[in-house]
């Protein structure tokens, strides 16, 4: 049994991202943890009557924790930080709390956005950086054989319909998992986050009527740290199916 590390910033962004992966992991019998540093209360509220941010937050946190039942996550860790507000904060606050996590969970694998954050946001980008700078800082704290692996997760496949958020080059890629048996898996997280409707709509058109036919059979990913050493990522065409246990 191992751990995987899932650190993004709003919920919803762990299903479009790799909630095949998620499903994948689990059902082999690993653990699955995943932190959300915000509770999206700056998000739209889709068909939804919310009118007041915090009525907002425990909506979409109920939605993210539907969406984690679908993905069969172990646990799943809020912090509650303030949703659009992370370049903001202090960045040691964050690393700090991201630290702790990582020693208190000793994930095998952590995973979390691209430098890019995929879709330009700077919560994305600025979570990106800190997870990066506490799973280093981690180092220090444990022994050798407890250091994690760090990869980044990239959607290729959202440009298809999200054409003005593409960043000019996508982070390179440097293998990808095979989620073709968690489709349906990944097609139900995306549809517990019913309030956000317009970004499911635009990046995955059909999935909130029940057509799951726009899920891709892959998630992608890049290794960028291995126990302890950087990784300069290389593309490589056509991208490897790989696994997180035995590469
Ligand atoms: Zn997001």
């Amino acid at each position: 049994m191992k751990k995987l590390l899932f650190i993004f910033p709003h919920p919803d962004d762990e299903s479009f991202a790799c909630a095949g992966t998620m499903s994948k992991y689990s059902e082999a019998g690993h653990e699955i943890y995943h932190v959300c540093a915000t509770s999206g209360d700056k998000g739209k509220c889709g068909p939804f009557n919310i009118t007041c941010k915090k009525e907002l937050a425990s909506f979409r946190e109920n939605e993210l924790k539907k969406a984690t039942d679908c993905t069969g996550v172990t646990e799943l860790i809020l912090y509650r930080f303030p949703d659009g507000g992370l370049s903001a904060m202090n960045r040691e606050t964050l690393v700090e709390k991201l630290r702790e996590t990582i020693i208190k969970v000793l994930p095998d694998v952590v995973i979390t956005f691209p430098p890019d954050g995929v879709t330009g946001h700077n919560d994305h980008i600025t979570l990106s950086e800190a997870t990066k700078q506490a799973v280093v800082e981690s180092e220090q704290w444990l022994k050798p054989h407890e250091w994690c692996d760090l990869y980044y997760v990239s959607i290729p496949h959202y440009y298809d319909h999200c054409t003005d958020h593409a960043p000019s080059a996508t982070y390179p890629i440097t293998g990808k998992i095979d989620i073709s048996s968690q489709t349906d898996r990944k097609g139900q997280a995306i549809q517990a986050h019913k309030s956000q409707e317009y970004s499911v709509n635009r990046a995955y058109p059909g999935i909130l009527e029940g057509d799951f036919r726009v899920i891709k059979p892959y998630e992608y990913y890049t290794l960028i740290r291995s126990k302890g050493v950087e990784i300069t990522p290389i593309a490589v065409e056509p991208v490897p199916v790989f696994d997180f246990f035995t590469v």
